[in-house]
């Protein structure tokens, strides 16, 4: 689209050289980690809250998309700007404004890579518990928008559970602060909560008061391998059952280790399925944490328990988790990576369901992922064209399964465009028409990241 000169007279007043449109440099500002890409007709460069009210009142005014964008990591392309308009960047508000142990809370702009968040908290013997893999590169900013998590989870909740408050601008143009400093709170709709998760499709966020928890002084890891993925799931609900909570709980299938061993050797487990389970907490109570998980973990099926002794030790239990990612990217640089959800009880039907899948379809799939929230991810491998055009089918099959055992279609990488046309057969037809009238009173023009995590609109 071309943008109306007004706007970008406009623009160029507010943001000076932080507003481009030069080719070379929007192309890089066009993709994300879901490899789809389309261009944008300009980018800026904010670096404070006013600038962020100027430019969505300019584009509403003008009925111009915007689409916010951290780092480009999301998997399932909700930063691409597939309706042109102008990317607003967060890179250069990326300061950490406050930290403030007494009330264990942090004030940051949404450009903060998550790592250096975490950083600058160490030393406070503080932590922000959202964990996601790619911390060293994605933003706050992302991680609101799509309710990252990572292992932690289980025990400490995924973004959601650890935010105050925010500061954002509707697509309306409209400027608020929701949610306030304090743990408790109890004066109207919770729109923090609303915010997070929705893909900056409602509004975007300048400003983010983050729950901090104290840094546990110790941590100590174990690795549980079964004969099959039933006693390895049986094994996630005792432990689940009982009161340690694990603060990492993480699940292999037969075939992610079978893969896992090609890459990382024999030091990985021959088994039918495995868990890597950690422990937090004081020296003085973790050998009863530990003890008790054993317990848990231990009844028909298992192989192998093994408590690691030392940093060595933690590092060779985890090496089939780390060999994997590099085990399925050359086995399948296409993969298609879903992060669906059920609960932990239905973890067997699931792995089961996708290895009828993968007969049928004659394409493989493994299974890993954060069992202790039911949060697994289902990675389908073409491996060439024949397998690639078989998987659109195949990945129909597997939405079709986690709906049928109460599941949903992602537990912390988003809907974006990727699982849109999926939302209809995963929410009911109610919420639906409600999300499209709180979208629509945030944002009257739908100007935010049009095209994303809402199917399209059904004529009545
Ligand atoms: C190697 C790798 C590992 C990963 N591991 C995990 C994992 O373990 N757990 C997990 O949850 N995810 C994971 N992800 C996915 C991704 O990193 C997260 O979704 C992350 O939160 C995205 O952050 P980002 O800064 O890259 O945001 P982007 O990808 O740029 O944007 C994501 C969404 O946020 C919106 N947005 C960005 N900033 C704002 C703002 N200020 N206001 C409103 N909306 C905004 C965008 O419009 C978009 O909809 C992984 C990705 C990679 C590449």
């Amino acid at each position: 689209m071309d943008l109306p000169n007004a706007l970008i007279d406009q623009l160029r007043a507010t943001f000076g050289d932080a507003f481009v449109t030069d080719e070379a440099e929007r192309l890089v500002y066009g993709y994300d980690n879901s490899r789809r890409e389309a261009l944008p007709d300009a980018v800026v460069f904010p670096t404070a809250h006013d600038q962020v009210v100027a430019l969505v009142r300019a584009c509403r005014a003008h009925k111009v998309p915007l689409t916010a964008r951290g780092r480009g990591t999301n998997t399932t392309g909700a930063s691409v700007p597939i309706a042109g308009g102008i990317v607003v960047s967060f890179e250069r508000m990326n300061r950490v404004l406050a930290i403030d142990p007494a009330n264990r809370l942090a004030v940051v702009e949404p450009g903060v890579l998550n790592a250096d968040l975490q950083i600058a908290l160490r030393s406070h013997a503080l932590f922000w518990p959202p964990d996601p893999t790619s911390a060293p590169y994605c933003t706050i900013g992302g991680n609101l928008a799509c309710n990252a998590g990572g292992p932690r989870a289980v025990k400490y909740g995924a973004t959601r559970d650890n935010v105050l408050a925010l500061r954002a601008v509707a697509g309306s143009g409209e400027e608020f602060r929701c949610g306030k400093p304090t743990t408790k709170g109890a004066a109207g709709y919770d729109l923090t909560r609303l915010l997070i998760g929705s893909e900056g499709t409602l509004a975007i966020v300048t400003e983010a008061t983050l729950k901090l928890t104290p840094l546990p002084p110790a941590m100590r890891t174990m690795r549980a391998s079964y004969a099959d993925v039933e006693s390895a799931a049986a094994a996630v609900a005792r432990i689940m059952a009982q009161p340690a909570t694990p603060c990492a709980l993480e699940f292999l299938d037969g075939e992610a280790l079978r893969l896992a061993r090609t890459h990382g050797g024999d030091a990985i487990p021959n088994a039918g399925a495995m868990l890597l389970i950690e422990a937090d907490g004081d020296e003085g109570t973790l050998d009863v944490a530990i003890a008790a998980i054993s317990h848990a973990a231990r009844g028909e099926g298992l192989i192998e328990l093994t408590v690691a002794a030392n940093a060595e030790e933690v590092t060779r239990l985890w090496a089939a988790r780390k060999a994997l990612s590099p085990a399925l990217r050359t086995l399948s640089p296409k993969k298609i990576n879903e992060d669906v959800v059920v609960p932990v009880s239905r973890i067997p039907e699931l792995v089961s369901a996708m290895r009828d899948l993968s007969t049928r379809h004659a394409l493989p799939i493994v299974c890993f992922g954060h069992a202790g929230n039911g949060n697994i991810h289902v990675n389908l491998l073409p491996r060439d064209d024949a397998e690639l055009a078989r998987a659109d089918a195949c990945l129909d099959e597997v939405f079709d399964v986690v709906i049928r055992l109460d599941g949903t279609l992602s537990g912390e990488h988003g809907i974006g465009l990727a699982k849109r046309d999926f939302m209809p057969r995963a929410l009911d037809a109610g919420a639906l028409a409600l999300m499209q009238r709180i979208k629509d009173t945030f944002d009257p023009d739908g100007i935010l990241n049009p095209g994303k995590l809402l199917p399209d609109r059904i004529s009545p």
